[in-house]
């Protein structure tokens, strides 16, 4: 059986980024960017003052000195300081040629007419140089940035309207199953929701995708075989059930009938040793296993970090970032498989304590609740005891 980590290779090695749109810089945050950026402009634009005050001569200080003018924000960079004088500025509006250095409101004394300092000035002070934020013609952002607020507002500032980046993918999701309703149906007898599909949804979402709702095939050859040929117009499809043993899990087949190339149908872990990848004309497809739990962690493994790369995201932005934590209780296993253990994360001095969400059980939605982390424990490892040094796959900051 593949571990974890060949699968993900095996996964990776298929994936490719999508192709590039434009969008406005309002709404690329989340996106990841497709070409560099260089800038057009100085930042800031021209000289300007850093604080509220007055614009002198530097050689012109201590003294008093009468007072000509005033340099608002928004004024044209155009005004001169006469000499002998100091004009009022306020922060952000042009510093007047002639002036070589601010002083601060505070440390001047206000007359009115004039205007009276007691410190010395040293040329420079509290000027904000055209260019010293960004000079023209920098190359400020690389292909592969994450676009946060940071960044758009730095690309907002160099007045660039429309971001080139990677195309969210599209990512159908197919649910198998004779027992699913929706869940707004209340279920008959040996009836349950196709939680699922809203599990999934979630997922994808927050893995910066489009989650397309591909609908509940029933366990027949036929009905999975259509509703996965109308799903691949989709540039990823996620099912989930009918990939175990049962005498009704028809999903790989039915993939195999749409021309899917399986890679592999198995991996070393627990929840979820189920796992069909395969590819249908570069389209991903992942036919996760039906429990809920085993779909999500098997879909935060692989489908997650497949999302990120299709988005085209740096290496180091692709899987959770990783920690070492203690277990705070034993966990009884055999090798054989690695384990990912839903936890809560505590602190403990500068130690990080993992609380298990109670029962592990491959069918406890009540597990997922709450998680901050999955510990993995290694599928070579047999019981380990309270206390063990671990591994911890952060799902959101603690
Ligand atoms: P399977 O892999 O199809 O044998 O399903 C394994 C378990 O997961 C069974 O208990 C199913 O009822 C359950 N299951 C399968 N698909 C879903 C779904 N979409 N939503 C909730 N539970 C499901
Ligand atoms: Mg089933």
């Amino acid at each position: 059986m593949l571990s974890v980590a060949e699968a993900w290779a095996r996964i990776r090695a298929e994936l490719r980024p999508l192709p590039i749109e434009r969008v406005s810089v309002s709404d690329a945050d989340g996106r990841v960017l497709a070409e560099p950026v260089v800038s057009g402009r100085d930042l800031p634009p021209c000289d300007n003052s850093a604080m509220d005050g007055f614009a002198v001569r530097a050689a012109d200080v201590p003294g008093t000195l009468s007072v000509r003018g005033v340099s608002a924000a928004g004024d044209a960079p155009d005004s001169e300081l006469a000499a002998g004088a100091a004009m009022r500025i306020m922060t952000g509006a042009p510093v007047p040629r002639g002036a070589d250095a601010v002083v601060m409101r505070e440390d001047a004394d206000d007359q009115g007419e004039r205007v009276a300092f007691a410190e010395t000035a040293r040329p420079g002070q509290h000027i904000r140089r055209a260019g010293e934020d960004v000079a023209h013609g920098r190359r400020v952002l690389e292909p592969g940035a994450a676009l946060g607020p940071g960044e758009i507002g730095l690309l907002a500032a160099l007045g660039v309207a429309d971001v080139p980046v990677f195309r969210r993918p599209r990512v159908a999701i197919l649910s198998t199953g004779d027992e699913l309703v929706d869940v707004d149906v209340e279920p008959g007898p040996g009836q349950i929701v196709n939680s699922n599909a809203y599990a999934l949804a979630a997922a994808v979402r927050e893995a910066g995708g489009v989650p397309v709702p591909a609908g509940i095939a029933r366990d027949q050859l036929d009905d999975a075989v259509a509703r996965i040929e109308q799903a691949l117009d989709a540039d990823v499809l996620v099912s989930s059930g009918g990939v175990s043993v049962g005498d009704y899990d028809v999903v790989k087949e039915a993939f195999e009938r749409c021309g899917v190339e399986l890679g592999f149908w198995k991996v070393a872990m627990k929840p979820g040793k189920p796992l069909a990848f395969g590819v249908k004309d570069g389209t991903p497809v992942f036919g996760l296993p039906g429990n809920p739990v085993s779909s999500m962690v098997v879909f935060e493994l692989f489908g997650r970090p497949a999302l990120r790369v299709l988005q085209g995201a740096r290496e180091q932005d692709v899987l959770r970032p990783r920690v070492p934590v203690t277990l705070a209780v034993d966990h009884p296993k055999k090798p054989g498989r690695a384990h990912f253990v839903r936890v809560r994360i505590e602190r403990d001095g500068a130690e990080l304590r993992a609380l298990p969400t109670g029962d592990q059980g491959s069918g406890r939605t009540m597990s997922m609740v709450g998680v901050d982390a999955l510990v993995e424990v290694p599928a070579d490892s047999g019981p380990v005891a309270a206390g063990t040094p671990l591994t911890a796959w952060l799902l959101r900051a603690v």
